[in-house]
């Protein structure tokens, strides 16, 4: 059983990694998250996010069916709890994109099974070069987004690793290497029984 959790400010890179890693790192789950975001420009539901409405996310909520959720600019953001202890049962790696008071929950919960990892591109006038880049969304918003990084990058060391991307090739060689690491990772559970074999 093993939990990668990414964060990171949005515009890092963290799908392309994701993606460009995924024929090297073994069969793993990416956790799609709920959110009360709007859709950007080509996003589905079921794909990049639920979304959903405020107030079926705060009825999820009442319900316990988030195993982390937090408000990322203005909207919530939250992880189902049920395809992720399916996954985990699967054995297969649990990748979370969230963000970093995510990490704080998903660390208190699972910590024995949990990796982190912090992606950031080198600079913050690097990162806002790539938001406009990707002209996804328009100036208040990237303004935000902006904003929310130079917020989130003081959580920095709560993090096992961190990864700058600075380029697509290096940062996904590092991203291959630190989930394969990730799998290796041994709950308490395990190493328990791994003793009490060792001693019989
Ligand atoms: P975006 O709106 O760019 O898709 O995501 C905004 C931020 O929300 C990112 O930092 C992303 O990691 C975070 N996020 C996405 N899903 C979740 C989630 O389920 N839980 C938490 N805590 N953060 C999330």
């Amino acid at each position: 059983m093993a939990i990668l959790v990414l964060s990171g400010p949005s515009g890092a890179g963290k799908s392309t990694i994701i993606n460009n890693a995924a024929p090297y790192i073994g069969s793993y789950y990416f956790s799609i998250s709920t959110t009360t975001r709007a859709p950007r420009n080509g996003e589905m539901h079921g794909k990049e996010y639920y979304f959903v409405s405020k107030e079926e996310f705060e009825a999820d909520i009442q319900a316990g069916n988030f195993l982390e959720y937090a408000k990322v600019h203005d909207n919530y953001y939250g992880t189902s709890l049920k395809p992720v202890n399916e996954a985990l049962q699967e054995g297969k790696l649990v990748i979370f994109d969230i963000d970093v008071q995510g990490h704080k929950l998903v660390r208190e919960k699972l910590d024995d099974i949990t990796t982190s990892i912090f992606i950031t591109p080198p600079t913050l006038s690097e990162l806002e070069r790539r938001l406009n880049l990707r002209s996804l969304d328009d100036d208040s918003i990237i303004q935000r987004r902006v904003a929310n990084a130079k917020k989130e990058i003081e959580s920095i060391k709560e993090f096992d690793f961190v990864i700058i991307n600075d380029t697509i090739e290096q940062a996904t060689k590092e991203f291959i290497a630190i989930s394969n690491a990730a799998r290796l990772k041994r709950s308490h559970k395990e190493i328990d029984n791994i003793v009490k074999y060792w001693k019989n």
